[in-house]
């Protein structure tokens, strides 16, 4: 090799080195490229016979041995860059053979960590895992184990965790509907603090598992539905917490009893040749302000024909000004006359709901001191639907878990360095 070519091969490896900010002792030892591949290859070395420091408790030990390991680094002028390495394993007398860690990235990874923050990125925005795997010329697999490690790195970094008041604990369906997930969320951040299998009491207790001891309590609040496994779970986990009956909770069992109503009468109608309730499904299960023009019109039409439909309808949107009281007092005044109306309309599936809401008054009443609505309906639901869809159905339900935690979780996901 000619002075020159050494000196420009020096420059070269020390140009790689302050790209990659390697510290002392690590050097760059050669670089390699593949042009029919488009592949760069980036050998780093670690100084031989030297002392390292264990990976576990950073004692000073010797070097047992190295092991050749590869990273994925981001690509430059369109080559993928690759890291190589003969990585030392040091012999701690504590800890045993161990690989020590590199600065490039975390162990067990194949990826350097500056690979990996701009993954995350563009998986964020991709629509699906397929999508951004192609983005980044890798596996489905390991677009998913970047995103799995991205959650367990967002949730160790919400250690110093901060006190969340009003907490909202739903369920949500998956695999098409044949498993349930419990769902805990943060109402103010409008985040997705844990997805946990199951919506049985101790599917319950291990979403709230993921809040400190101090976090528990500091929670004033959890809105959360009528079913008694979460109410049993919140009391039991989060002795200060009163559970809040929402909105949204309370409104859907009056918009299942309107459904079923329209259900049987659209039948009896039918079955006379009347098909006047046909395709109004959606009508009467969306608020009157979302209405297009003519879901307007059909109700106007509707509107004299005395429908047991129309009477279920208009008990459930009267209901809806229970939410706009200031006052208890006001609102228990407001809510026993409703509740004479609705278990005095002569439809069964009404005065069903109407009384299941008057055994859960306590949660209702609730309300007014916290004044709380469910965070998954408000705007987590149908960003955790857009998910589900893009998603091929989900295999199993870690990945369902990963995905929401991922999108939803508001995380710090990045790895440290790229921070
Ligand atoms: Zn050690």
């Amino acid at each position: 090799m000619t002075d020159s070519l050494r000196e420009t091969n020096t420059k070269v490896m020390e140009h790689y080195r302050r790209l990659l900010e390697l510290p002392a002792p690590w050097e760059v030892r050669s670089i390699s490229m593949d042009v029919d591949n488009r592949k760069v290859a980036v050998e780093i070395s670690y100084p031989l016979g030297t002392m390292a420091h264990c990976s576990e408790c950073g004692q000073l030990c010797s070097i047992k041995d190295r092991r050749k390991k590869r990273w994925r680094h981001l690509s430059q002028m369109s080559f993928q860059t690759q890291i190589e390495c003969e990585v030392p394993r040091t012999d701690c007398p504590e800890h045993d053979v161990l690989q020590i860690l590199v600065p490039w990235a975390e162990p067990h990874g194949r990826f350097t960590m500056e690979f990996e923050a701009f993954a995350i990125l563009v998986l964020e925005r991709s629509r699906s895992i397929d999508e951004g795997s192609e983005i980044l010329g890798i596996s489905w697999d390991a677009a998913q184990s970047i995103m799995c490690r991205a959650v367990a790195r967002g949730q160790l970094q919400e250690k110093e965790k901060k006190i969340m008041p009003h907490l909202g604990m739903d369920e949500k369906s998956f695999l098409k509907g044949q498993s349930y997930a419990t769902i805990l969320s943060d109402i103010k951040g409008g985040r997705v603090l844990e997805v946990i299998e199951g919506r049985d009491e101790e599917s319950a207790k291990a979403a709230l598992a993921c809040l400190s001891p101090k976090q528990r309590e500091g929670v004033e609040a959890v809105a959360t539905d009528f079913w008694e496994a979460f109410g049993n779970a919140v009391k039991k986990v989060l002795p200060k917490a009163e559970q809040v009956h929402d909105r949204y909770h309370a409104t859907t069992y009056l918009t299942k009893a309107v459904d079923k109503i329209r259900r049987s009468e659209h039948r009896v109608l039918q079955a006379e040749g009347d098909q006047s309730l046909k395709g109004t499904k959606y009508l009467w299960l969306t608020n009157p302000e979302n209405w297009r023009k003519e879901q307007r019109d059909i109700f106007r039409a509707l509107r004299g024909a005395n429908l047991k439909v129309g009477r279920a309808f208009s008990i459930k949107e009267q209901f809806r000004n229970f939410w706009n009281y200031t006052y208890a007092g006001a609102a228990r005044t407001f809510y026993k006359s409703w509740h004479f109306w609705a278990t005095h309309s002569r439809l069964k599936p009404i005065r069903e709901a109407a009384m299941t809401l008057w055994r859960h008054q306590p949660g209702l009443f609730a309300y007014f001191r916290h004044r709380i609505s469910n965070a998954v309906a408000e705007g987590l639901n149908s960003k955790i639907q857009l998910i589900k869809s893009g998603a091929r159905g989900f295999r199993n339900f870690q990945n369902y878990r990963t995905a929401i935690l991922f999108h939803c979780g508001g995380l710090k996901m990045r790895p440290h360095k790229c921070r």
